[in-house]
């Protein structure tokens, strides 16, 4: 699967039983239809943050490719916080894009207890830079 943003194979990374497909360039990650609610593991709170996607339109973000369909994606906002986060989400539902640092934020948005399992996997695997931002 190549890359939405800039068309590079991405690698495939096993978190908490779920295949992600990860770009090593960008820090982009997609997530096949379902495997959201699978990483967050709990139904309830997944419906609920399911049910905060908005379609979002007249976004300053250029509209990215669905890697599967090749069809442009949506972009849609996660809940009501600010900024918005935005993500891009294939019409026909194939899955989710999340830009690099996005699948964390949404995680954090869901309000998943700190020590949650997904949280540590996550930043193990990508921690570093996320660390140094917040420096
Ligand atoms: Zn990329
Ligand atoms: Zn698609």
């Amino acid at each position: 699967m190549d890359c939405p943003v800039c068309k590079n194979a991405m690698i495939t990374l096993e978190l908490a039983d779920v295949e992600i497909d990860y770009c090593t360039v960008c820090g982009g990650i997609w997530l096949d239809a379902g495997e959201l609610e699978m990483l967050l593991g709990n139904p309830q709170q997944a419906e609920k943050l399911l049910d905060s996607f908005k379609i979002h339109t007249n976004s300053p973000e250029k509209p990215r490719k669905c890697p599967i369909c090749l069809k442009k994606m949506q972009k849609i906002t996660v809940g009501l916080s600010t900024p918005p986060l935005l993500l891009d989400k294939c019409r026909k539902g194939d899955g989710l894009w999340f830009d690099k640092g996005e699948l964390q934020d949404i995680l954090t948005r869901a309000q998943l207890d700190k020590d949650s399992k997904i949280q540590k996997l996550l930043a193990d695997m990508f921690g570093e830079e996320q660390n140094t931002e917040k420096r």
